[in-house]
Parts: C-alpha cells; sequence; structure tokens
C-alpha cells in the first residue's frame, strides 16, 4: 500500500516552519502540537463528561514532565504505571489527587508510593499484589482505596472481538476467580474496593467490544456489592483507534461510544471512566527527519533518514505505519515509490510509500500522527540518543525534554 504525500514545500508543524525547528533544535526531533492535543482533549471530554463518564490520560503512551504539567491544567486524570512516570507527573505538578496506578508487577518502591498517597488510588492486578500491598498498607492509620483490574476474558481486535473466558492475556483477574477475590478484599481492614477495571487492548475500532466488556464489568459490580462491597467506579479501559495520518478518516466515533457505554450502565449506580493514551496524543505528534541518502538498489528506491528504529520502534515492532510528509521549500518533482528506512544497524524500514522523484540529501521528512508509544518506546540502540522533544502551538516553539548527547548515553557506564 501507498501514501501521496499531500503536503507540498515549506511546511509548518502547528504554524512552525519546519526549517526553523530543525535548525533550532536538529533532527531527529519529536514535535508535539498542543492546539492539537488540547482539541483531542476536549473531544474526549465533550463527549464523556456530559455523560457523566471521566477521562484519564494513559501516561504510557507519551509523557515528560513539561507534558504532565500541560495536562495539570486539564480536567483529565492520569494512570502512571512506574515509578519513572510517577516521579516525571509529579515534576510536571500533576495532583495526586488525580493519578492512579497500573501495572501487574508493580515493586515494593511502587506499592510503597501508592500506601504515601502519591497517587489517588491503585489498580490491583492479581492476588499476590493484592497481599503484598495489604502488608504494606497494614502500618497505615488510613485505608487505601483500590480497584480491582478484572480480565472480563473479552478480546478485542480491530474488527472482531471474541470471549475467551479469559486465559489468554496476563492481565487482571479472570470471572471465575473474582469472588474469592472479593471476599479476600473484605477481610482486608486497609484496603477499600472503590472499582473495577477493565482495558481489552489497543487500537479497537468498534464499539461493541466496549458494550460487551462494560456489561461483564457491571455484572462483576454485581457480585462484589452482593458480598458487601459496594463499587462506585467502572473503567472502561483505552484502546480507542486512531487513524494513520491526517486526512485519514477516524475509526471510531467517540461520542456513539460514549452514549454506548453510558447507556448500559444508566440506572446501575455506578460512574464511568475511560482512559485512552493513543487516541489523545497520537494526532498530535510528529517525528521530524532530514534525508541522509537517497539510494535505488535493485528495484528499491530506499529513503534514508536521520532517525528510526530507536527513536520510532512502531514500524518494526507491530508493522506500525505513520504518513510521511515532505517539509522542504523547493519545487519537488513527480511521486514515485520509495521505502522509508532509519539509520540504524537493522533492516529498520518505516514503510513503502510514494515519494518525490528529487527528494535529496538535506531535504526534512515529518512522519505524523507519531505522538503515540513512539518517544515512549525510544531507545539508546546504537547508542543513539533519544532526540529532543518540542511543544509547538500557534507559530512559538519550546524545547521540554533535551535531546540526548553521547554524554547522556554514557552517563551510566561504570569503567
Ligand atoms: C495501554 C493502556 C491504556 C491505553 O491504551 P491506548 O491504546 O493507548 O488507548 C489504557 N489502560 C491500560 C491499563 C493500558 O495498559
Amino acid at each position: 500500500m501507498t501514501t501521496s504525500n499531500a503536503l507540498a514545500v515549506d511546511a509548518s508543524l502547528g504554524g512552525v516552519s519546519a526549517r526553523e525547528l530543525a535548525e533550532t533544535y536538529g533532527t531527529p526531533l519529536f514535535v508535539v502540537d498542543l492546539d492539537e492535543l488540547d482539541l483531542e482533549i476536549h473531544r474526549f471530554t465533550e463527549a464523556c463528561a456530559p455523560r457523566g463518564i471521566t477521562v484519564g490520560y494513559a501516561g504510557k503512551a507519551f509523557l515528560c514532565a513539561a507534558f504532565a504539567e500541560h495536562l495539570a491544567a486539564t480536567p483529565l486524570r492520569l494512570d502512571v504505571c512506574s515509578l519513572g512516570e510517577l516521579v516525571t507527573a509529579e515534576r510536571g505538578g500533576f495532583p495526586a489527587g488525580r493519578m492512579y496506578f497500573h501495572g501487574c508487577g508493580k515493586t515494593d518502591e511502587e506499592l510503597r508510593a501508592i500506601v504515601d498517597g502519591r497517587v489517588a488510588f491503585s489498580v490491583i492486578d492479581n492476588r499476590e499484589e493484592l497481599e503484598r500491598l495489604a502488608a504494606i498498607a497494614s502500618r497505615n492509620a488510613d485505608p487505601i482505596e483500590v480497584m480491582l483490574r478484572v480480565n472480563t476474558g473479552i478480546e478485542a481486535h480491530t474488527h472482531a472481538f471474541i470471549r475467551t473466558g479469559g486465559e489468554n492475556t496476563k492481565f487482571g483477574i479472570p470471572l471465575g476467580h473474582l469472588g474469592e477475590t472479593f471476599a479476600r478484599i473484605a477481610e482486608l481492614p486497609r484496603l477499600r474496593l472503590i472499582g473495577l477495571h477493565s482495558h481489552m487492548g489497543s487500537q479497537i475500532s468498534e464499539i461493541a467490544p466496549y458494550v460487551a466488556n462494560v456489561d461483564e464489568l457491571l455484572a462483576a459490580a454485581q457480585t462484589a456489592t452482593a458480598l458487601g462491597l459496594p463499587v462506585e467506579e467502572l473503567i472502561c479501559g483505552g484502546g480507542i483507534a486512531v487513524e494513520e495520518g491526517p486526512g485519514d478518516a477516524r475509526p471510531l466515533d467517540l461520542d456513539a461510544l460514549a452514549a454506548a457505554l453510558a447507556e448500559r450502565a444508566a440506572g446501575r449506580g455506578v460512574r464511568l471512566a475511560v482512559e485512552p493514551g493513543r487516541a489523545l496524543v497520537a494526532r498530535a505528534g510528529s517525528s521530524l527527519y532530514r534525508v541522509m541518502a537517497v539510494k535505488t538498489q535493485g528495484r528499491r528506491r530506499f529513503v534514508v533518514v536521520d532517525g528510526g528504529l530507536t527513536d520510532n520502534p512502531r514500524p518494526i515492532l507491530y508493522g506500525a505505519r505513520h504518513v510521511p510528509e515532505v517539509l522542504t521549500a523547493r519545487a519537488l518533482g513527480p511521486d514515485e515509490p520509495a521505502t522509508m528506512t532509519g539509520r540504524s544497524c537493522e533492516n529498520d524500514e518505516m514503510g513503502d510509500y510514494v515519494l518525490p522523484r528529487d527528494l535529496a540529501a538535506g531535504d526534512l521528512v515529518a512522519m505524523r500522527n507519531t505522538g503515540a508509544y513512539t518517544y515512549s518506546m525510544a531507545s539508546n540502540y546504537n547508542r543513539f540518543g533519544r532526540p529532543p522533544v518540542v511543544f509547538v502551538r500557534d507559530g512559538h516553539h519550546r524545547r521540554v525534554v533535551r535531546g540526548e548527547s553521547a554524554d547522556d548515553v554514557t552517563r551510566l557506564d561504570v569503567v
């Protein structure tokens, strides 16, 4: 499949010329458009708030201190799943009362942070964690508020879902073990169950699995209530699919999703919440690269850019596609097939596209919609430094994460 680069010349990201960004910060560069981000936050709150659905952001999609600071000024909650994410959010001044902790293998240090009140509540994934949290909380005067991650057995794929009986993923407590887990929580005076949670997966483009999932959560809430544990809130997870590039159709109607969820829970005495990551941040992010070489080998034309696997492992990990846009200010010839590839010592292809015939070394190319799981998954493979992160808005730009130098990359080495 190919995609034509729609954008022509002297293009901008968030109103800032790509050339200015590249000259100021260098490439590769991770660019977050705050206007685009705020638009997505607004879309979620518009669809959810009037229906009583709380929106949380899954921090693993992208997080840095300045991003947490930006989110702190919105109504969103924040889901963190490591001490690193928690400290990042704290450095951005994100309030503890709107944070909660996820993860299926929380360390003692993380459990202590939960007990110390650095988040509002924690989502318990398994029985071992339940016992360890209870032990750490036993020294606490006040009870710790917890939710339970339920494995509802619903596996959502892009265009379908199946009920698996819960054995097929590692996350949460399967339905068959809920009764005994509730009974155990009831015995632990320092833990107070406030809700149930289920996240099915990622890039879900249909409403039906969400409905099936919330129905299972509602049934589980009834079981808990019958055992004397009234449940206040159900978190229906994230996973809302996004399109590959600007201009593509949106895969899922947010308003219809919120309406469907609210309808199922109406009159059941529980609040609902969702926790998207990708759908909030994907469209706001772009990865800006400079072309290093263009070479035709065999029947293929390769465009080598100065980033790749280390700053965006998603194309290799998942076959993810991002739409490239050529941003250089000069007349560019007709389009021809080209394979975008990175500069790492791997075949780090980033997809087959259609790019201008006279694309050459020095030209700027942006991969669009890379806001989610791109910078957050970046590595130091090949001992490349991770790129800087820049916020753009309304023609202004601001660096919020420094790029890593060779000194940064070697700072932990002991000789
Ligand atoms: C990853 C994750 C999310 C967010 O998923 P997206 O696909 O980015 O929306 C939400 N909740 C949990 C528990 C997750 O692990």
